[in-house]
C-alpha cells in the first residue's frame, strides 16, 4: 500500500519550485498541489515523482516534466466546464491537472498499452475524464467543438484537423484556442493560437522545448 500522505510535503516543495521558475497562475498551482504524481509514475520511480523532471512511462514515452504541464496548463486557462481535448494521454497526469481545474477533460491516446492502463488509474482516482484509444492527429471531432487543444507530443506543424475541432468566435466570446509544440525532433517551440474566425488562427511561439513525437496512426 502506497502511503499517499508521505508525499504530501513533497508536493508542496514542488509547488514552491513552480512558483519560483515562473509559474504564477493559483488554480493550475491549486491542481498540482492535488493531484498525486507518484501515482502516475512506475513504483521504481516513485521517490523522483515531485523532482521537476520528465520520467519514463514504459513504450519509449515519458511523463511530461511538471514545469512544462503547468506552463501548457497555465497557457490554456481552462475555466470550469470547458470542454478540453487532450492529445497523448500517456500517464494521464496533464489530464488530471486539467480536469482538477474544473475542465471537461476529453483525452486521446495512440499507444493501446497506455490508453488499457491510464484509463482504470484515472478511474481508480476518481477523475472523470473521458479516454479513447486512436489516432490524436485527427482529434476527436464527435465530441468537440473544443474551448481548448492541448497537444502533449512534439509536432512536426500544426495539424489543421485540429484547428477545425476548435469552437469559432461567438460575438463578444473569443474561439477555441490550442497549445502545442511545433518543430522537428530535436527541439520545438510552444505555440499557441487562437480562433478567431471561421477559417482564421492568431498564433504566437512561447518558449523552448523538448517532447516525445507525435506520430500518425502508421508511424513509429
Ligand atoms: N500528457 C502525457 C504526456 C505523455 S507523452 C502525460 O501527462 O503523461 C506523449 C504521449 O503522446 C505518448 O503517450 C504518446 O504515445 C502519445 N502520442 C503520440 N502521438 C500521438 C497521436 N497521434 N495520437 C495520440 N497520442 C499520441
Amino acid at each position: 500500500m502506497i502511503e499517499d500522505w508521505k508525499f504530501e510535503r513533497r508536493r508542496e516543495r514542488l509547488v514552491e519550485e513552480l512558483r519560483e521558475k515562473g509559474i504564477t497562475d493559483e488554480r493550475v498551482l491549486a491542481a498540482i498541489h492535488r493531484v498525486p504524481r507518484h501515482r502516475f509514475v512506475d513504483q521504481a520511480l516513485i521517490q523522483r515523482a515531485y523532482n521537476d523532471e520528465a520520467l519514463p512511462i514504459g513504450l519509449k514515452q515519458t511523463i511530461s516534466q511538471p514545469y512544462t504541464v503547468a506552463f501548457q496548463s497555465q497557457t490554456l486557462a481552462p475555466k470550469k466546464g470547458e470542454r478540453i481535448l487532450e492529445i497523448g494521454t500517456g500517464s494521464g497526469y496533464q489530464a488530471s491537472v486539467l480536469f482538477e481545474m474544473g475542465a471537461q477533460v476529453f483525452s486521446v491516446e495512440r499507444m493501446r498499452g497506455l490508453y488499457e492502463r491510464t484509463t482504470p488509474l484515472l478511474r481508480s482516482l476518481g477523475y472523470k475524464i473521458v479516454t479513447r484509444f486512436g489516432d490524436g492527429m485527427q482529434g476527436w471531432e464527435s465530441m468537440g467543438p473544443y474551448d481548448g487543444i492541448i497537444v502533449t507530443a512534439g509536432a512536426l506543424e500544426i495539424p489543421e484537423v485540429l484547428l477545425h475541432q476548435l469552437k469559432k468566435p461567438e460575438g463578444m466570446k473569443s474561439g477555441g484556442r490550442m497549445i502545442i509544440p511545433v518543430g522537428p525532433r530535436k527541439g520545438q517551440v510552444m505555440t499557441y493560437v487562437v480562433r478567431i474566425g471561421e477559417d482564421s488562427y492568431e498564433s504566437v511561439e512561447l518558449e523552448e522545448c523538448r517532447f516525445v513525437p507525435l506520430l500518425g496512426s502508421t508511424e513509429g
